[in-house]
């Protein structure tokens, strides 16, 4: 069935820009001011952003992380409109590929875990801590191994802190897009169809997106 004709339910994954979006140390806050308001003029309301690419519930680009390589709007809608699984994960440090050995996937699909980051509020508290739960890269390797489209974490960032981005260049040169930010806690486990359309922005390295999932 289309998702645009569902019965079902929509539950809306993304983070709240500027509430509960985490900034990653070193990256632009995110930060909005209005530029003109209707108390003001009258006539409308019009405000301007400094945010970076990777703000709250975002999607990353090999270029991101791969000198030379693909751009955000080099990919078409169909990237970013996929059928996908949501994983739950029970351990407390990483995702490892022994928890989604028992997962049906399928190429093509997106992958979004659902780990502690989801379930204590971390994804949304609006602040970063190097305590989450990230993806291992046995984890990644495997995620590449199943030739998976996308994958999903609930935290601004998928690596484990300390790492220099060796997750990322595993998923992103293996043509495996990953989207950041994400909140599960209200998601059962199970199949979805995802919805995260990025910007089109002109060689973007990433882009913030509203992402849903559709039952
Ligand atoms: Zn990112």
């Amino acid at each position: 069935m289309s998702p645009l004709h569902h019965t079902g339910t929509i539950y809306d994954i993304s983070v709240l820009l500027g509430v509960e979006s985490i900034t990653y140390p070193g990256d632009q806050p995110y930060n909005r001011k209005h530029t003109g308001t209707i108390a003001e003029n009258g006539i409308f309301t019009v405000s301007t952003m400094a945010i970076s690419t990777h703000a709250g519930t975002h999607v990353d680009a090999p270029a991101h992380c791969i000198q030379g390589s693909r751009n955000i709007e080099e990919y078409g809608a169909d990237r970013f409109i996929l059928p996908a699984l949501v994983i739950p994960i029970k351990d407390r440090q990483s995702i490892k590929p022994e928890e989604l050995k028992s997962a049906d996937i399928k190429p093509g699909y997106a992958l979004l875990f659902k780990t502690e980051n989801s379930n204590t509020g971390r994804v949304s508290s609006g602040v970063y801590s190097k305590d989450y739960v990230g993806l291992s890269y046995a984890a990644a390797d495997y995620c590449v191994e199943k030739k998976v489209g996308m994958v999903g974490i609930d935290y601004i960032t998928i690596d484990l802190p300390g790492e220099p981005m060796t997750v990322h260049r595993k998923l992103l040169s293996n043509d495996v897009l990953i989207l950041e930010g994400i909140n599960l806690k209200d998601v059962p486990a199970g199949e979805y169809t995802l919805l995260c359309l990025p910007l089109k922005i002109k060689d973007g390295d990433g882009s913030p997106v509203r992402a849903v999932l559709v039952d």
